[in-house]
């Protein structure tokens, strides 16, 4: 069963109590988040967000790809915001892999694997493909370590102001609770 009824269900209800179609495009609160896709976190809730409040960058472990920081470039170059944060969370998927595995899975297979005890293994009919050697998956070892070398990185990149505070910070999925990575924020102080 696909869920493709749902969402176009609850698609119709949202759009029958619809009441913002003026709001401008530019984000009200002027700031940006980068943050993980992981289905557990939902950003207009733990940082309390309405439509139009604020951009929502995501990828899997919230990184700051090539891809991540085009989107912050445009959103303050373009659209106005001032203040970036950088969020991933605990028990993120990125730490269960590395780009050794997700390229030996894929070069498996291109269905679902499992993940076991020690990790993911492929469990699907071949054939896989190569094309994962490509890429680089930014997985993550040291989930403190992954938000500052984040900031280190979006800080140092040179389409980014020196005036824009980047906050780094991790979502406890147990407890719903930010933390602040100290040395995150440190190296995303303005310039
Ligand atoms: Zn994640």
């Amino acid at each position: 069963m696909s869920v493709l009824p749902e969402v176009l269900a609850s698609n119709a209800s949202y759009a029958a109590g619809f009441d913002k179609g003026a709001l401008p495009m530019p984000p009200g609160r002027r700031f940006a988040i980068l943050t993980c896709m992981d289905a557990r976190l939902d950003p207009a809730k733990y940082a309390g967000l309405s439509e139009g409040d604020a951009h929502v960058i995501r990828n899997a472990g919230g990184r700051a790809s090539d891809d991540a920081i085009r989107s912050l470039v445009i959103s303050y170059k373009l659209l106005g915001t001032r203040e970036w944060f950088v969020i991933h969370h605990t028990n993120c998927g990125m730490e269960f892999f590395t780009d050794e595995v997700i390229r030996g899975v894929l070069a498996s297979s291109l269905e679902t694997a499992a993940l076991g005890a020690d990790g993911f293994y492929d469990v699907g009919r071949g054939p896989g493909s190569n094309e994962a050697n490509y890429i680089d998956w930014l997985t993550i070892k040291d989930a403190t370590q992954s938000v500052v070398d984040d900031v280190v990185r979006i800080r140092n990149h040179p389409l980014v102001p020196g005036r824009i505070p980047i906050y780094g910070y991790t979502y406890d999925v147990a407890t719903g609770r930010l933390i602040e990575i100290a040395d995150a924020t440190k190296a995303g102080l303005p310039l």
